[in-house]
């Protein structure tokens, strides 16, 4: 049983005209989701994360901006290139909350598989600032709640998003009892995850070029992610899913096809499955190619429900 979380609050954050994170993309997911093939999906409405969640993960100060908000209209600035609406705020609580109420019943119920399909996406938000579309890491949330509610020791995050995610690898650098995994693209934004950036054992960077396609991209993860993902033996695994290393995507220059993200994604459960009990919650990243974001996470949330 897979179990997707959202909320209309998702829908109202609004970086203004002409910008690519447009609630559309949310609207497209939504929509592809909504297909007789997703029938079976058990669908919840994401809480809010509480100050409790947001603090594990993020300075006091910073919340408090994030909360406080935008002007009741048009948009204002809160980091690089992340705009806030009047709805910004409670969007990204609901994002957040909604991958903290996943891990919940991830570890506490039979709801063993989640995708949360929220916006803002949030795996360039560091501890203290907002960057790249971002305002709370709702991954990085998320495993620090599933390490201080629940007590783990081994929570993996893995991210196939063609951005590295700083963020995340900000907040976990020095924290042994999580292991990020990335594929990105480089040179491109956020110039950061290079495979010498190591953590303290716990980081792991892959990148691709700029025209790599399907056989690096698989390549990649089967010679080097999933064996240390495998290696880490993952009580929870966590996936930053973002869809624009397609080949459409308007932000990036991979080649993949929404059948590489079903690939992916079998390969993940199997991580999942075969040390975590199969639990494993999924969130949505980046994506800016409405058709394509469509056509990939319903590839992705098909291979969840297998
Ligand atoms: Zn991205």
């Amino acid at each position: 049983m897979l179990r997707l979380y959202t909320h209309p609050a998702c829908l109202e954050h609004d970086p203004g005209p002409g910008h690519v994170e447009l609630p559309a993309r949310l609207r497209a997911v939504l929509h592809a989701l909504d297909h007789d093939r997703f029938a079976a999906l058990d669908r919840v409405e994401a809480p809010r994360a509480t100050r409790e969640q947001l603090l594990r993960v993020h300075e006091a100060a910073y919340v408090e901006r994030v909360l406080a908000g935008a002007p009741l209209t048009g948009t204002s600035q809160l980091g690089e290139d992340t705009p806030m609406s009047s709805g910004s705020a409670e969007a990204a609580l609901r994002a957040a909350g909604a991958v903290c109420a996943a891990v919940d019943a991830a570890l506490t119920s039979h709801a063993h598989r989640a995708f949360c399909a929220v916006r803002p996406p949030g795996h360039h938000a560091t501890p203290a600032q907002a960057m790249g579309f971002c305002l709370f890491n709702n991954v990085a949330i998320g495993a620090a709640h599933a390490l201080a509610a629940h007590g783990l020791k081994r929570v993996a995050i893995a991210d196939f998003d063609v951005h590295h995610g700083n963020g995340t690898q900000a907040i976990f650098e020095r924290e042994p009892r999580v292991l990020f995994a990335s594929s990105h693209q480089s040179p491109l934004y956020p110039d950061t995850g290079s495979e010498e950036e190591r953590g303290v054992g716990n980081i792991v960077n892959a990148t691709l070029s700029p025209g790599d396609g399907t056989y690096a991209f698989r390549e990649l993860w089967q010679a080097v992610l999933l064996p240390r993902l495998h290696a880490f033996r993952p009580q929870l695994l966590l996936v930053s899913a973002g869809f624009d290393a397609h080949h459409a995507d308007p932000l990036g220059d991979l080649r993949l096809g929404s059948e590489d993200y079903a690939w992916i994604t079998e390969r993940l459960v199997e991580v999942a499955r075969t040390h975590a009990g199969g639990r494993l919650v999924s969130t949505l990243e980046g994506g800016y190619d409405l058709g394509a974001l469509a056509a990939s996470a319903s590839a992705h949330v098909a291979a969840l429900m297998d």
